[in-house]
């Protein structure tokens, strides 16, 4: 395969109008925001915000419609988009309205999770890199979330976005999820965050028992990855970071010639196999104590302030990341394993595609992303959208059922 994908940052502002005039999915995108015909004024409530050259950030632009827009983001061409709150008034006249009856009403409750949160625990990169090494934090990050946000939540319209450079986004979309107040979003993102402490706090991961089967949960999902991600890839038991490791088992549970034995060894997968060998004396607590361990490795790092907050923007899904070119497109978490984050197609690809695929100037002019390597990611968006859609048509459904009856 030839370097399609090569991508310049300084072509962006060249690709960008063809690529929001022919690619961008406005209308599914749109279906989304409006959630049902119920509210008509939702969509028009909504705050987007836009990115344009040289990081001049314009906030508070709401649209009306689609078309509205449509229009304008053909026309300014932002370098990147950033979805806000649902507000009490539309936010293009926030200005013309008194500061405190301004607020946000609802958003989606929404994770963040960046790779360069993980810098303490990864061996093969740092900042915003990414390798095939590392990305699988992301899959058990997607894995571990996702089923939680299920199963001990109830939400059902999880939208998981690559965020184009070095790490994903999920969208609760739920109406309950929706209006959440900060308290509600704080609390779900305190019970999701197992890792804790900044920088200077070594060990991050306490365990009480009996341990919440959340935590079971989430240590058998890292236990399907620790061999080949955390034993092979990062090879977290290498001779410079034993200690660290050693650090992590409590004092008085640690034998003085442990580090020597596990030096004995001369790989992480035996020298783990030595090291849950040597935790098991009586007294010592080895499950709890080596779950710490894989957690700390492995769990989800969240940046609970993005989830927090009503009024935190983030990066749209179908964004184009400047830097990367990539696009934010949706991860199917029923095959996460699947998606690879470096074939994720880049702006200058798609551009390539849409000008060898049509034959002339005529087909270029239906807005035809399924003949480009887009239409994956835009049929796992549909697919998503087709079970929200059941929810607002069951509403009405309900509605006028009830209007029958009276
Ligand atoms: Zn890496």
């Amino acid at each position: 395969m030839p370097t399609k994908s090569t991508y310049d940052p300084e072509i962006l502002p060249n690709l960008l109008p063809a690529y929001y005039k022919y690619l961008f999915p406005f209308n599914p995108y749109c279906t989304w925001l409006r959630y049902g015909v119920a509210q008509k004024s939702y969509f028009s409530l909504r705050e987007f915000s836009f990115t344009l050259k040289d990081d001049v950030y314009i906030r508070y632009q709401s649209f009306n419609d689609q078309k509205e827009l449509e229009t304008e983001i053909c026309s300014i061409c932002p370098y990147k988009i950033d979805v806000g709150a649902v507000f009490s008034h539309k936010p293009k006249m926030y200005k013309t309205i008194k500061a405190n009856s301004f607020v946000a009403e609802e958003k989606e409750l929404v994770f963040d999770i960046d790779m360069t949160d993980y810098d303490d625990v990864r061996n093969c990169c740092s900042g915003a890199q990414i390798c095939k090494k590392c990305w699988p934090l992301m899959i058990i990050a997607i894995k571990i979330l996702d089923k939680a946000l299920r199963d001990d939540f109830g939400f059902d319209h999880l939208l998981w976005i690559y965020s184009g450079r070095r790490g994903v986004h999920c969208w609760v979309c739920d109406s309950t999820a929706r209006k959440l107040t900060p308290n509600g979003r704080a609390a779900i993102a305190e019970y999701l965050s197992v890792v804790k402490g900044g920088e200077n706090n070594l060990k991050k991961v306490v365990l009480q028992e009996p341990i919440h089967p959340f935590i079971e949960r989430s240590v058998e999902i890292i236990e399907e990855y620790f061999e080949g991600y955390a034993l092979v890839d990062q090879d977290i038991l290498r001779s410079e970071n034993i200690n660290e490791i050693i650090n992590l088992i409590p004092e008085k549970n640690r034998n003085d010639n442990l580090q020597k034995v596990l030096l004995s060894a001369n790989n992480s997968i035996s020298r783990w196999n030595i090291l849950t060998k040597e935790l098991e004396r009586p007294g010592v607590h080895a499950g709890r104590v080596l779950k710490e361990i894989m957690l700390q490795y492995c769990y989800p790092r969240l940046d609970v302030n993005v989830s927090k907050g009503l009024n935190h923007l983030l990066k749209s899904p179908f964004s184009v990341h400047p830097k990367t070119g990539r696009v934010c497109i949706p991860i199917d978490p029923t095959d996460v394993e699947n998606f690879d984050p470096f074939t994720v197609p880049t702006i200058s690809q798609l551009i390539d595609e849409i000008n060898t695929t049509s034959e002339n100037e005529e087909n270029l002019k239906i807005k035809d992303y399924k003949r480009t390597s887009l239409k994956e990611g835009v049929e796992i968006f549909e697919n998503f959208l087709k079970k929200l859609k059941k929810t607002w048509e069951g509403a009405m459904i309900k509605e006028s059922d009830l209007k029958m009856e009276l």
